[in-house]
C-alpha cells in the first residue's frame, strides 16, 4: 500500500512537494511548485541514475539539481496519451519553459504541436491544468 504526503521541496521551497512511498524503501517525489521530480534510486552514486542520465535530453541534464541528501532532481515529463504532454523545453538552463501540448480532440487522440503553449517554471500546475490533467 502506498502512503502519500506533502513535504517541502528542497529545490524551490514550495510545500507542494508530493511524496509517494511505494514500499521497499522506494519513494517518489514530485514537486507541484517547480515541477521537478526525483526518487530514492536517483542517488548520486547509483548506477540507475547514470543510466537514466545517459538517455536524458541535454536540457534535462543541465537542469539537474542535487539536494543535500544526494538525490538528483530533474524536470518531470508527463506523457498522457489521452490528455497530452508537459515537458521542459528550451535551449539552455537559464531560459527554459514548460511546454504543454494538448490532445486536440478526445475522439481521435491526436496531439497537435499547434496546441503547444509555454508556461514559466513556477506555473507548472497551470501547464498540467492546460492539458486537463486535473479533469476526470
Ligand atoms: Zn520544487
Amino acid at each position: 500500500m502506498s502512503k502519500d504526503k506533502l513535504t517541502t521541496c528542497p529545490r524551490c521551497g514550495s510545500d507542494a512537494c508530493y511524496e509517494q512511498n511505494m514500499g521497499a524503501d522506494y519513494t517518489i517525489y514530485l514537486c507541484y511548485g517547480c515541477g521537478f521530480t526525483t526518487n530514492t534510486l536517483m542517488h548520486s552514486e547509483s548506477k540507475f541514475l547514470e543510466e537514466q542520465i545517459e538517455v536524458l535530453p541535454e536540457l534535462y541534464k543541465d537542469l539537474i539539481f542535487v539536494d543535500e541528501t544526494g538525490l538528483n532532481w530533474m524536470p518531470s515529463a508527463t506523457n498522457n496519451p489521452e490528455k497530452g504532454m508537459v515537458y521542459a523545453d528550451g535551449s539552455n538552463p537559464q531560459e527554459w519553459k514548460w511546454a504543454a501540448v494538448k490532445v486536440e480532440n478526445e475522439k481521435t487522440l491526436k496531439m497537435d504541436m499547434k496546441n503547444l503553449k509555454h508556461f514559466k517554471e513556477r506555473d507548472y500546475m497551470d501547464a498540467l491544468d492546460y492539458i486537463g490533467m486535473f479533469k476526470k
